[in-house]
């Protein structure tokens, strides 16, 4: 995917450029959980951290570390498999920025004036921290969720009504 001039300004902010942290810098790729966990609590006092989250989340970075979240957990976020494809599995997301639960995020649909082929997109908000990314598997995923719960507590509420039913005859 291209990137447009400026789409990355907020790098210049950004805690992990700075010289006195060029010895965590290649921990954002390890795999070796204790380095990970040193380059995550860089992402934690930086002040660019949602922006990075956002543009990791809008350019499917699905290796490495950004704005706090490792590769396992942008994937699980973006409903997306090791190799970027949809998954068919259905693990909900959490809020990638504030961990609020699905039941939080909501999706949204948008016009794109701009968007050559694309004349919409859709978004997911959280409504707890107000974090916004764009991305269809990720509103798929949350609609699925959604769905499931819907479905959930119609299946109980007519329980309900059976079992009270039952005990008024
Ligand atoms: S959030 Fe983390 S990866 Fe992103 S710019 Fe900040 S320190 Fe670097
Ligand atoms: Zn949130």
């Amino acid at each position: 995917m291209s990137v447009n001039p400026g789409e990355l300004n907020w790098q210049k902010e950004s805690t992990c450029s700075l010289p006195e942290n060029d010895k965590v810098k290649d921990f954002f790729f390890s795999t070796e959980p204790s380095e990970k966990y040193q380059a995550k609590n860089l992402c934690f006092v930086c002040p660019v951290r949602k922006d990075c989250l956002k543009w990791a989340l809008e350019h499917k970075q699905i290796w490495g570390i950004w704005g706090g979240k490792d590769e396992g957990e942008i994937r699980r976020t973006l409903s997306v498999s090791w190799n970027g494809q949809e998954s068919r599995r259905q693990r909900f997301p959490q809020c990638p920025y504030c961990n609020a639960r699905p039941n939080r995020l909501k999706t949204l649909v948008v016009d794109t004036p701009k968007g050559g082929r694309w004349s919409t997109m859709r978004l997911v908000t959280c409504e707890a921290c107000e974090f916004t990314w764009r991305s269809r598997t990720s509103a798929n995923a949350v609609d699925a969720y959604h769905a499931q719960r819907e479905e959930k507590l119609l299946k109980a509420a007519t329980k309900k009504k059976k079992v009270k039913k039952k005990k008024s005859v």
